[in-house]
């Protein structure tokens, strides 16, 4: 399942906050057996919401959303998102109704807006928090609140999936370029994919779906390479 993630906040963007959403879903979404083939950030600004999404949402298996949700003048993903799709806003009557049962607000305690999601959305709920998020085609939209958005993702988790990938890493005592040779027979030799990633000691990654390939790929490399010397 290919997936594409789209972070939502001027203050991302501006190097004010870290874009954590965005690593730990690329974790946890890799974890599921989906794959992340795309992370966008983009600032509070309606038409750019429903740019992305609508684009992403025709190439990718599932989009996740995250950030701008709620009553503030600055939250506007609920509004981009219905706009990606051609629909309104309406307010969710199942989450007001949520919101009392669980979360200690009347509906009248609410601003205006909190409980809005697309026409047509499936509602969910705000576990950790209070504005909702909601599923619409295959577009998950999360609260920015990491929290709130952890909790939101774990209802929705197993709805992502795919074949479990398996990961071996081999660590290398020898310039990346010394290695060439080694890591092109590797490369022929089994069907796995190949990563290789500079620093002191570079690291070679294999991964597949397939258990005992990335297994036998990582022994034939560790053979052949200078090991990092650990008693130092
Ligand atoms: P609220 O309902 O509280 O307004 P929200 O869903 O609208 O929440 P934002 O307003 O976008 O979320 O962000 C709320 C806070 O969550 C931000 O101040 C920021 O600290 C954090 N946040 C938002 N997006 C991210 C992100 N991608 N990674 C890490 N933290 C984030
Ligand atoms: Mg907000």
């Amino acid at each position: 399942m290919r997936v594409a993630l789209v972070t939502v906040g001027d203050e991302l963007l501006a190097g004010e906050t870290v874009n954590t959403n965005a690593s730990w879903l690329g974790k946890r979404l890799s974890e599921q057996g989906a794959t992340v083939e795309r992370v966008s950030v983009v600032p509070d600004r309606l038409a750019d919401i429903a740019r992305v999404v609508n684009e992403y949402h025709a190439e990718y298996d599932a989009v996740v959303v995250t950030g701008g949700l709620g009553p503030t003048h600055d939250d506007i993903t609920m509004d981009g998102v219905a706009a990606a799709f051609g629909r309104e806003v309406v307010q969710s009557e199942e989450a007001l109704a949520w919101i009392e049962e669980h979360g200690g607000y009347t509906r009248e305690d609410l601003a205006e807006g909190t409980a809005d999601i697309p026409a047509g959305a499936r509602m969910l709920p705000n576990r950790a928090g209070v504005a909702p998020g909601c599923v619409i085609g295959s577009v998950y939209v999360l609260p920015g609140v990491p929290d709130e958005m952890k909790a939101m993702f774990e209802d929705v988790a197993d709805e992502f999936e795919g074949a479990r990938r398996y990961v071996e890493t081999v660590e290398a005592d020898e310039p990346e370029s010394a290695m060439l040779d080694r890591i092109r027979e590797v490369r022929e030799r089994f069907d796995v994919k190949v990563g290789s990633y500079p620093g002191d000691p570079v690291r070679i990654r294999f991964e597949s779906t397939d258990e005992n390939a990335v297994e036998s790929a990582a022994a034939w490399l560790r053979d052949r390479v200078e090991a990092p010397d650990r008693t130092e």
